[in-house]
């Protein structure tokens, strides 16, 4: 069976691989294709693209975009998105501008709690470029390397998990808006792992999300189990909506989830699956 995996992250954001080191990874993992959807950035497409190219893979350009949610947050994933939109390039800079300043009130916030770490050490874990997307995970990683914390699990309990210590919310779209967006820049929609929202509120935004252009929703993810699944699955059966899946990969910040594959082999998505979303992709206007 040709299989894909259509969600993963790089260098751009929080995963581990470079871009182009993703592509060889998905071509040896034997996978037809593959998307990448780092966080509120388009920065690793190119890299990838040539690399892909080189290799024989296919490339699905995407992003994963974080949208606030009276319970937290839904996470949309944008496929078939090139950087040199300017539109969409200016509203995804907008919400890295917001990571930025979330992470330098996020050390304030660790200094006053005693734990000496500068912001400096938080942006050496990213390549300072304003088009890399710089998140919790990478204070995550820079609260280890300074001995504060034994682990990435343990810098989220301790300190940055939503409601720690030194949590600081950022600002984020709409689920509605993030849909928008994604759809008025040519993309496809799909709501990513749905384990993490409630489950009374997640049919709701499903059904006000479909309204505005909402393709598909992931029903295959490394940290979904089948309950959650076949919950999701009937109802983007019952909605019309893609049944969709990826890893979720992120190299070694998330060492359990192998790309193409997930947790201990649980995620496996057939190529036909990106056919559908690919069918669903409308011209910009
Ligand atoms: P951000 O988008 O910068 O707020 O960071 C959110 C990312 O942090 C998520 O995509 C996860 O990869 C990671 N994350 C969130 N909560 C935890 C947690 N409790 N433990 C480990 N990683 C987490
Ligand atoms: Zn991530
Ligand atoms: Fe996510
Ligand atoms: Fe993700």
């Amino acid at each position: 069976m040709r299989r894909v995996d259509l969600h993963t992250h790089s260098t751009a954001s929080d995963g581990t691989d470079a871009p182009a080191a993703l592509a060889r990874l998905a071509k040896d993992a034997g996978l037809e294709a593959f998307a990448l959807t780092d966080h509120d950035t388009l920065a690793g497409i190119p890299d990838a693209r040539a690399a892909a190219d080189a290799l024989g893979i296919e490339l699905v350009p995407g992003v994963e975009l974080g949208a606030r949610i009276p319970e937290g947050e839904l996470h949309i994933l944008g496929y078939f998105l090139e950087p040199g939109n300017a539109t969409f390039d200016a509203f995804l800079e907008e919400l890295r501008k917001g990571r930025r300043d979330r992470a330098a009130r996020t050390v304030t916030r660790l200094n006053d709690l005693g734990v000496a770490i500068d912001l400096a050490d938080v942006e050496a874990e990213v390549s300072g470029d304003r088009s890399e997307s710089l998140g919790r995970p990478h204070i995550a990683s820079a609260l280890v390397k300074g001995g504060h914390v034994a682990s990435i699990k343990e810098a989220f309990d301790r300190y940055l998990k939503d409601g720690g210590p030194a949590n600081v919310p950022r600002p984020m779209p709409s689920p509605v808006d993030a849909v928008r967006a994604i759809v008025k820049a040519g993309g496809v929609a799909v709501v990513a792992h749905p384990w993490t929202v409630p489950r009374d509120v997640f049919q709701d935004l499903l059904v006000r999300l479909r309204r505005v252009g909402l393709a598909g929703v992931e029903v295959v993810h490394s940290d979904q189990d089948a309950d959650v699944r076949e919950h999701v699955a009937r109802l983007a059966a019952d909605m019309g909506l893609v049944q969709s899946g990826g890893s979720d990969y992120h190299g070694t910040r998330k060492p359990a989830i192998r790309l193409g594959t997930g947790r201990n082999g649980n995620v496996s998505v057939p190529y036909e699956v990106l056919e559908e979303l690919r069918g669903l992709r409308k011209v910009p206007v």
